[in-house]
């Protein structure tokens, strides 16, 4: 699993020689070939934020320059709080998924005390610092995002992947602002009866997941209608200050929506709060609704295909 991916995309391809050259002796297996990834390979730079079980850090690939971000990873962390399963299930996914608004996970390697992530750099960092800096984002920046986050989650879903833990912290953003999603460390492949222990903010979740339930990819739908209104309003919808509220404001789908908050963009999410999974708009519907044709930069979606 530990692939070099493009950084030496060379040493994976078979050349036609060594296709058709007769093994005269046993040829060592792919596997044996592989240069495993060490620190040694990377120099590593400033910091980039701060994790559950580690840090993340700018470094950059030594015989090709290549830069990416290093998350760095404690074993003991990781084992105390039992997330080896789940960082297995983050790398077996992200390594696999090929989207350029989805972070690319290159590979991973490790020592004795600690695990290492090869990360995408994301240079424009959070969403979420981003729309603290600005408060809240006008509509074709809003429009632009959900449009981005859509395309992606039509990707991850085609593949079974459905990601259930999207808000704005694990979105990050690329070169040119545009939309990465990161952090698969709660994405299963659909559908889950798993109940896990549910840590951090309910804001995002809908009601099947806080109430336990079997739930499928539409869970993911229920989090873009709720990304939608944090995007154009600054604070999600269901943001209260206690649990059992915001528990309360989500199985009731108790929205409330500022003035500002044009009909079109109203329209759009509440077709994607519905309590029921089966109601809410698909990604495909998402992708052409009203408001994010007439707002959503949709060059930035097309331009990226191309690549
Ligand atoms: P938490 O679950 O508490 O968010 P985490 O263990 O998932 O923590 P990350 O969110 O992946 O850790 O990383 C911590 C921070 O490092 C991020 O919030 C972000 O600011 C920065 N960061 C992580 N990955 C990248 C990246 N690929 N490019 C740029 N910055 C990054
Ligand atoms: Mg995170």
């Amino acid at each position: 699993m530990a692939s070099k991916g493009p950084l030496h995309s060379k040493e994976n391809v078979k050349t036609a020689k060594a296709a058709i050259a007769p093994p005269e002796k046993p040829q060592p297996s792919r596997e044996e070939k592989k240069k495993k990834w060490t620190l040694e390979d990377f120099e590593i730079g400033r910091p980039l934020g701060k994790g559950k079980f580690g840090n993340v850090y700018l470094a950059r690939e030594k015989t090709t320059k290549y830069i990416v971000a290093m998350k760095v990873l404690s074993k003991t962390q990781l084992k105390s709080g039992h997330f080896e399963h789940q960082l297995r299930r983050e790398i077996e996914i992200q390594s696999h998924l090929r989207h350029p608004n989805i972070l690319r996970l290159f590979g991973y390697f490790y020592d004795t005390t600690r695990v290492y992530l090869i990360l995408e750099y994301a240079p424009q960092g959070e969403l979420y610092k981003a729309l603290r800096a600005e408060r809240k984002f006008d509509e074709k920046k809003s429009a632009t995002f959900v449009a981005q986050l859509a395309d992606a989650l039509k990707y991850c879903h085609s593949k079974k992947v459905i990601h259930r833990d999207i808000k704005p912290e694990n979105l990050l953003l690329g070169n040119n602002g545009e939309l990465k999603i990161a952090d698969f460390g709660w994405s299963v492949h659909s559908p889950s009866s798993r109940r896990e222990t549910l840590c951090g903010t309910l804001d995002y979740l809908p009601p099947e997941m806080i109430e336990g339930r079997t739930h499928d990819e539409k869970v993911d739908l229920w989090s873009v209608g709720v990304l939608c209104y944090e995007l154009l309003t600054g604070s999600p919808p269901f943001e209260t200050k206690s649990h059992s509220d915001t528990y309360k404001k989500i199985c009731r789908i108790d929205v409330h929506f500022p003035a500002h908050v044009s009909p079109g963009a109203k329209d759009l999410i509440m077709r994607l709060l519905r309590h029921d999974p089966k109601e809410r708009l698909s990604l495909d519907r998402v992708l052409t609704h009203p408001w994010i044709r007439e707002h959503a930069d949709v060059a930035s979606l097309v331009v990226h295909k191309r690549k």
